[in-house]
């Protein structure tokens, strides 16, 4: 009778184990389809304002595509699986497409399955800024690139190690060139 409770009592707890593991990954999610209140820090490494890269709607949209105008200056997202570099395993330097900031290396990125690029880190942290984004009624931190504000992606925290954190960025803000 014994035995019969504890092969019970392990399997409601397996099936409570690996319900918790479905919850986990369903948070792979770049568009903001789940509510979490991120425990990142702000980071905000403005630079000076001669070192910025400023122009007008105008001006980007002479320098920039119909759909980098979209993501980088009104931040847009592009469709998941669509860019350039979801699956770029080549190895090389991920540029700002607006301003050739370095921002990402290849060295950090991994596959999050997600369908847009993603990195556990920046390549310098200066080079990107973290800002607070609720646009979708939620709390996310946006990432920019430090120098000319152009809209990347978000961070969340479900990255792999050593930093623990996915920086979900979408391909079309990004120009790569390959080492
Ligand atoms: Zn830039």
């Amino acid at each position: 009778m014994i035995k019969i409770f504890i092969c019970f009592f392990s399997f409601l707890l397996l099936s409570c184990l690996s319900s918790m593991e479905e919850k986990e990954s369903s948070l792979i999610s770049c568009n903001g389809n789940y509510n979490i209140v991120s425990k990142v820090d702000i980071k905000k490494f403005n630079l000076d304002d001669s070192s910025k890269v400023k122009k007008t709607d105008e001006e980007w949209r002479k320098i920039l595509s119909k759909e980098q105008f979209i993501v980088t200056r009104q931040s847009g997202t592009e469709p998941p699986f669509s860019g350039d570099y979801w699956n770029n395993k080549d190895k090389g330097n991920y540029y700002c497409v607006c301003c050739d900031n370095l921002l990402f290396l290849s060295e950090t990125k991994f596959n999050s399955g997600t369908g847009w690029p993603s990195f556990y880190a920046p390549a310098f942290e200066d080079n990107v800024k973290q800002v607070i984004d609720n646009s979708i009624g939620m709390i996310r931190n946006e990432v920019v690139c430090n120098k000319c504000d152009a809209h990347l992606g978000h961070v969340f925290e479900d990255g792999p190690l050593p930093s623990g954190l996915r920086y979900c960025i979408n391909s079309i803000s990004l120009k790569f060139k390959k080492e």
